[in-house]
């Protein structure tokens, strides 16, 4: 009887412990975002990939209709925490949007793995697609990189980057939409 009981409590802790484990291991988990987001875009009117024309909105309309961590990086000027983004070592082929308005940023071509934390690339995929300003906050001469649409903050430029550009455009993946090649390229032949 002795050792059923021993049994039993070595089975309990057993249990106890591998709750604890897989618990812990689910609270660590990255949330992941599913890409081209619809559902939450419901609400944002602006939000386009086919509307070129520039989108200027109050702050507070800007609250209203992006997610908190969206708008965190995007109209604060955040920074997300590196390596928190899937886009960091996603390989699919496509396009990534502002996650803001829907305006094409960078094609998946151009993106390379920097091993800086963040999802980055060497170039734009158009020269009216990011807007560049000089930032010298934290002590630091940068070149911030806003969306061309909606002057959303997407992230820094860099001239460390590869050939043929020699930039690294460092972007914060919550303000990336992406869209596989073959939607995009049906989007782009509709134009
Ligand atoms: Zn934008």
């Amino acid at each position: 009887m002795k050792h059923y009981n021993d049994i039993k409590k070595y089975t309990t802790a057993l249990l106890l412990f591998t709750i604890i484990v897989v618990g812990c291991n689910a609270q660590n988990k990255p949330n992941k975002k599913k890409t081209m987001d619809t559902l939450n875009k419901k609400n944002n009117l602006v939000y386009s990939t086919t509307d070129a024309s520039k989108v200027m909105l109050a702050e507070d309309e800007w609250k209203k209709i992006l997610s908190p961590e969206v708008y965190e990086v995007a109209r604060q000027k955040g920074t997300e925490r590196p390596w928190s983004s899937k886009f960091e070592s996603f390989k699919e082929v496509g396009t990534y949007y502002c996650a803001a308005c829907g305006n094409a940023l960078f094609k998946s071509d151009t993106k390379f793995e920097s091993g800086c934390g963040w999802p980055s690339f060497y170039e734009s995929i158009s020269k009216s697609a990011i807007i560049y300003t000089p930032d010298n906050t934290h002590g630091m001469q940068r070149t911030e990189v806003q969306c061309g649409r909606c002057k959303s903050h997407l992230g820094h430029v860099f001239e460390d980057g590869p050939k043929p550009t020699g930039l690294r455009y460092c972007i914060n993946g919550v303000v990336l939409d992406f869209e596989k090649a073959q939607a995009a390229e049906k989007k782009y032949n509709e134009k």
